[in-house]
């Protein structure tokens, strides 16, 4: 904006009696709310921050069988039904996020293929891979793929035709894309591609239809990524943080998918505990949400998200939101469950 200097002499004065303490903050852009509709059990480990990411399982024959996946970063693999109770519990060790596929060939028959960052070995990242059996809700190891030097942290799928890869994106912003083998049915992997964000990152999705990669870099904004692997490497910026519609850190990311290429990409707007929204056609900020204490409690501080579109029942019908929530005081932290449909009305997406 260009201001006049005669014009300055006589605004600034009282811009400054007028303005907040911090000139430069932007007003924060409105975040109504929804409440959810559910929440799971808490996680195994107390007075910590342990609860970290989810993945969703849509039963497309029974919708209220799906399954939620959530990481208990310090010690494993939670299942949960649509009601939120435990289904089983894996102890797959130090697993940080969690994504899914279905229909994926393993070992011959098409499967339920899950991924989690592995930081167990701090100083270096894997890729564990599992299957899940629908039936019984529980996972079964398929083997542990080592990636590069450093922490796992984020962990997203990305599939076109028979073909899978695994991006995981370490501590240090390093993204590794790995081929995924399950032939034979045990996990082998091959890293082809690297890729390098400046700062700490976690969250990532990737988008099977368009071939776009999004991942979140705590301090600085959300970016995208060509995620084939034979595409360019350099990164496209969506949002950067600032104090109105993205405030630091950026962590978890979603899709909710609509059409061939429409929806919206979700963030976590981890520094005032709310939710925003872009469209996945243009990258524009299409609005923001918070998820309030109702009958249940709230989400604060949250890091990992999902989003499936489709029918999940009577209480999810347009589709299943899930959001680790960092305070789910007296009990351990946990996630929540959120209707899709509310949130489109609650932004007047209907
Ligand atoms: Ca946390
Ligand atoms: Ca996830
Ligand atoms: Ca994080
Ligand atoms: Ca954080
Ligand atoms: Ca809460
Ligand atoms: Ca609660």
């Amino acid at each position: 904006m260009t201001v006049f200097p005669r014009l300055a002499a006589v605004l600034l004065p009282f811009a400054a009696a007028c303005a907040p303490a911090e000139p430069s903050r932007v007003a924060m852009a409105p975040a109504p709310s929804v409440t959810a509709r559910g929440e799971t059990d808490a996680v195994g480990t107390a007075n910590a921050d342990a609860a970290d990411d989810p993945a969703i399982w849509r039963d497309a024959a029974n919708p209220s069988a799906s399954l939620i996946i959530g990481t208990d970063k310090k010690a494993g693999l939670y299942v949960y039904g649509l009601d939120g109770k435990t289904r089983s519990f894996l102890d797959a060790g130090q697993v940080n996020n969690v994504d899914l596929r279905d229909g994926v060939m393993i070992g011959g028959k098409p499967g339920i293929l899950v991924v989690a960052s592995d930081r167990t070995d701090r100083a270096r990242s894997a890729v564990a891979v599992f299957r899940l059996d629908p039936a019984s809700a529980t996972l079964t190891a398929l083997g542990k793929i080592a990636t590069a030097p450093g922490e796992a942290y984020g962990i997203c799928l990305y599939r076109k035709d028979a073909d899978v890869w695994t991006f995981i994106i370490l501590k240090d912003g390093t993204i590794e894309q790995v081929a995924l083998d399950l032939a034979d049915g045990a996990a082998k992997g091959r890293v082809v591609r690297r890729m390098k964000l400046g700062t700490q990152s976690e969250g990532c999705v990737a988008d099977d239809r368009t071939g776009r990669l999004y991942v979140a870099e705590e301090d600085i904004g959300i970016w995208r990524f060509d995620a084939d692997p034979a595409g360019p490497t350099a990164p496209i910026a969506i949002a950067g943080t600032d104090t109105a519609k993205l405030i630091a850190d950026a962590e978890g990311l979603a899709l909710a998918i609509d059409g061939p290429t429409g929806g919206y990409l979700v963030a976590s707007s981890q520094g005032d505990n709310a939710y925003a929204l872009y469209r996945l056609e243009d990258d524009s900020y299409v609005g923001r949400f918070r998820i309030a204490n109702g009958a249940i409690d709230g989400t604060y501080d949250t890091d990992g998200i999902e989003v499936v579109l489709g029918n999940f029942g009577p209480d999810y019908p347009g589709g299943l939101m899930v959001a680790q929530d960092g305070n789910n005081a007296p009990h351990a932290q946990n996630f929540k469950l959120v209707a899709w449909a509310d949130v489109l009305k609650t932004l007047g997406l209907e």
